[in-house]
Order: C-alpha cells, then sequence, then structure tokens
C-alpha cells in the first residue's frame, strides 16, 4: 500500500522534498515492500534510488542541523511504506553520512562521502556486540596501529542492513585503552578479506532491513581511522542524537499511518445500524489517541527547530522524546489495531507491521532504561531557586499549635 502525503496549502521546503521521496518511494510498486518483508532484506537498489535522486545530499546541503526537516519528511514518508527502508536509510544517513561529513579529512574519505551521498555506496553501523550494546565502554573490538595501518579485530552484532551494507561504521579499542572510554571509529569494507557475515537474526519486526553478525580479522590502511584516535565513543554519542530523532520521526508517521487508518475504518464498520466510531468507547480512545499524538508532533518540530535555532542538538530533550514517543506509540498503534477487530491482527491489513516495526525503537538507538538514565543525569543539577524554596519551607515545617481537640 502506497500513501500520498497530505496535500497542503502553503508548500514548505519540507513539502516539496517529502513530494520527492514519495515519488521515489511510487516507483517502486506496490507489492515491493512486503517483497522485502519476505525475503528480509532491503535491496541496495532501494537506498541507491534515493541517492541517485539527490536525497541525501539534499538532507545534508544545510548542514547537520539545517537539514533537519528534510530528516524528518525523509523518515516520515518512508516509514509509512516500509520500516525496514526507513532504517537502512537512517544508519547510511545519520551515522555513516553524518560520521563522513563530520570527521572526513582524507581524500579516500572525500571521495567516498560522495559516493555515499550518492547513494553508490551504502554504509551501516556496528557498535554492539554480543556481551552487550548499552554499555559501549565494554567493546572488545580491537585497533592496533602496524606498519602499514590498522588491524582490526573482532565480532559485531545486531547491525542493521549488514547484509546488503558496503561498509560498515566500526567502534573499536586499542590494545591497551588509557581509559574505558578510549574508543575510536574504523570504517570497514564489507567485501574485505578477513570479514564474515557469520549469519542473521530472526526479529519481531522491520523484517526489510537484515540484522545479522560479523566477524573480522583485517589490516586496513590509516586512513580507515575516521577521526581522532580515542574520541570514537564522543564522536558515536553524537551522532546518535541525530538517529533517536530520526526514530521520533518514524514512530509519529506510523502512529499517524495506524490513527489515520482506525478512523477510516470506524467510519465504514457498522455494527447494527451503528458506526463503530458512534461508539462512545471507540471513539473517546481515538481521540485520546490523536490529542496524544499531535503533542508528540508539536515536540518533535518544536526540537527540529531548537537544534536549527542554535546549529547543536539538544540532546537531552531529544532522548526525552524517544524515550516517551517509543511507549506513546506503541500505545496509539496498539489501540488502533484494537478497534479493526481481527483484521488488525491480519497481514491483509499494515496494522500489524506497524505494531510490530514501532517496538524496536524502545530498544535501538538506546533502550528505554538508557535514556532514563541520561535524562536523570540531566535532572540532578543545582536549582537554586527551587533549593531555597524547600530549605524555607523545611525550616516552617512543624505542626501547627491550634487547639487540641480529642473525642476519647
Ligand atoms: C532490530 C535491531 C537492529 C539493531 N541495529 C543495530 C545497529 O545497526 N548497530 C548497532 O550497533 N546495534 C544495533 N542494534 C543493537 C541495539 O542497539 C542494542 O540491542 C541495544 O543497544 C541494547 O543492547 P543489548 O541488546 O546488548 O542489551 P543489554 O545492553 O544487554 O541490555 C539488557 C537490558 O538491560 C538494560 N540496561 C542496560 N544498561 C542499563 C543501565 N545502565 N541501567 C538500567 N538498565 C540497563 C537495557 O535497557 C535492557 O533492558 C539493533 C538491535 C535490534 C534488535
Amino acid at each position: 500500500m502506497t500513501w500520498a502525503p497530505a496535500l497542503t496549502r502553503h508548500e514548505t521546503d519540507q513539502d516539496v522534498y517529502r513530494a520527492e521521496v514519495s515519488k521515489v518511494l511510487s516507483s517502486f510498486g506496490e507489492d515491493t515492500f512486503a517483497l522485502w518483508e519476505r525475503e528480509g532484506h532491503t535491496p541496495r537498489e532501494a537506498p541507491a534510488a534515493l541517492g541517485g535522486a539527490g536525497l541525501f545530499r539534499r538532507r545534508w546541503e544545510d548542514g547537520a542541523e539545517g537539514g533537519l526537516p528534510r530528516l524528518v519528511a525523509m523518515c516520515q514518508e518512508i516509514c509509512r511504506v516500509s520500516g525496514g527502508l526507513a532504517l537502512v536509510a537512517m544508519g547510511h544517513s545519520e551515522i555513516f553520512i553524518g560520521a563522513l561529513r563530520w570527521l572526513g579529512e582524507t581524500p579516500s574519505q572525500f571521495s567516498l562521502l560522495e559516493d555515499a551521498l550518492d547513494g553508490r555506496v551504502i554504509g551501516c553501523f556496528g557498535a554492539t556486540e554480543p556481551q552487550g550494546g548499552s554499555n559501549l565502554r565494554g567493546v572488545r573490538t580491537t585497533a592496533i596501529a602496524e606498519d602499514g595501518g590498522w588491524r582490526l579485530k573482532g565480532t559485531k552484532r545486531y547491525i542493521s542492513n549488514v547484509g546488503r551494507a558496503d561498509y560498515v561504521l566500526v567502534l573499536a579499542k586499542p590494545e591497551k585503552p588509557e581509559h574505558v572510554s578510549d574508543l575510536s571509529l574504523f570504517l570497514l569494507p564489507l567485501d574485505h578479506p578477513g570479514v564474515s557475515i557469520d549469519g542473521f537474526f530472526d526479529t519481531v519486526g522491520m523484517h526489510g532491513c537484515d540484522v545479522g553478525q560479523i566477524t573480522f580479522d583485517v589490516m586496513l590502511p590509516h586512513d580507515a581511522l575516521l577521526g581522532r584516535p580515542g574520541i570514537g565513543l564522543l564522536y558515536a554519542t553524537h551522532l546518535l542524537q541525530f538517529e533517536r530523532l530520526a526514530i521520533c520521526a518514524q514512530l509519529t508517521a506510523a502512529a499517524d499511518t495506524a490513527l489515520r487508518l482506525a478512523v477510516a475504518y470506524a467510519r465504514r464498520r457498522t455494527l447494527g445500524d451503528q458506526r463503530i466510531l458512534d461508539k462512545q468507547a471507540i471513539r473517546h480512545n481515538l481521540a485520546s489517541c490523536r490529542a496524544e499524538l499531535w503533542n508528540l508532533e508539536s515536540r518533535l518540530s518544536e526540537l527540529v527547530s531548537l537544534a536549527q535555532r542554535n546549529g547543536k542538538m539538544p540532546a537531552h530533550e531529544i532522548s526525552a522524546l524517544k524515550l516517551t514517543a517509543g511507549e506513546s506509540t506503541g500505545r496509539i498503534i496498539d489501540t488502533c489495531m484494537q478497534f479493526f477487530g481481527a483484521r488488525g491482527y491480519s497481514k491483509n491489513f499494515p496494522l500489524e507491521r506497524l505494531w510490530r516495526d514501532t517496538r524496536l525503537a524502545r530498544l535501538g538507538g538506546g533502550t528505554d532504561e538508557v535514556l532514563s538514565d541520561l535524562v536523570a543525569s540531566g535532572l540532578d543539577r543545582h536549582d537554586p531557586e527551587a533549593d531555597d524554596l524547600i530549605a524555607r519551607l523545611e525550616a516552617l515545617d512543624a505542626p501547627h499549635n491550634g487547639p487540641l481537640v480529642r473525642d476519647n
């Protein structure tokens, strides 16, 4: 099912870009996205087509923060039709291109960036390892400087699109790290001798994007290192802000699609002589979903404007939005699925796809628990006004000395 963007009276740059994304998506044909889901991969021609239409270039031409409205439009349009392609495009654009644009310094890195922008080369991101993904300080992959370059050795697990990408951006530590966050970023070509794809994982959702594991023991040239050594974790943390915002955009689009379909269904479906939309339990629940989604959409726009204005990503606020959006959109889509009755549970309707695809948002790009910790770390700060008021209230906090009245 393709889904045309809603028409607006005053077209913005974001609307024009949205229509361009939608045009590329409609070129794939009605059944293509379902085919990718069945095959467990999105062919590399799909992100290549987005690149070929200049969509990655345009996302980045006004800078990382300046291009956020286009990023939001890209994620939203793709997510309406394919969660898998949305995941592929997000990793390629926000992590791989984002890293090359920010940190690229050598002629071969510049040339790789050009290829990535045009979709001739597709990249993905390998941070997680079998022993864990939340604590990246525990990375075990090593990068050892040797004559002629770097020996990169390790295993990376749960890499989205590793089956169809050309490069993976790998987070690795030196043989003898000076401290636990002494990590660096490396560009690893997936067809390099010494890289093996160990296999893929069957997942709850996002079936159009493979998720796999690789093991490698390779010798790479000096300029496989991206950016300065030792601060790869800081780079990755910054890049993840863009991924988190992209996930929020995907979530709002998935919830909006589910809600519009649920309302349309509730207007058509009759029980006796009444539409189900006229049942108060359904009507009020859908209204409540709409209200919740408007709040998420407004907050997303606010954060995009804030980042554009300051030229800086508001890290705590983005994490807080992803935390809220993951949980809220899960609830909204679940409610919409409910009102479809058995049809909602059937693969003949897109509700089940949206329901399972959005669950990943509470794990990928930082789990709910990790993001809660991050938001909480921003709370634990000195607040002179509130601290002073609490101190004064505590000083006055005593029982009042009115007349003692006892019944017994
Ligand atoms: C479909 C899919 C695609 C993915 N794609 C990629 C990818 O492209 N690249 C990549 O690098 N990774 C990817 N991942 C991995 C993902 O980022 C990790 O799954 C995630 O970071 C969590 O790591 P983990 O699975 O090892 O869980 P763990 O880190 O083992 O966590 C287990 C549980 O403990 C909780 N926990 C961990 N630390 C804390 C803490 N400090 N306080 C409280 N609770 C805590 C977690 O929230 C979680 O509930 C993908 C995962 C999936 C499922």
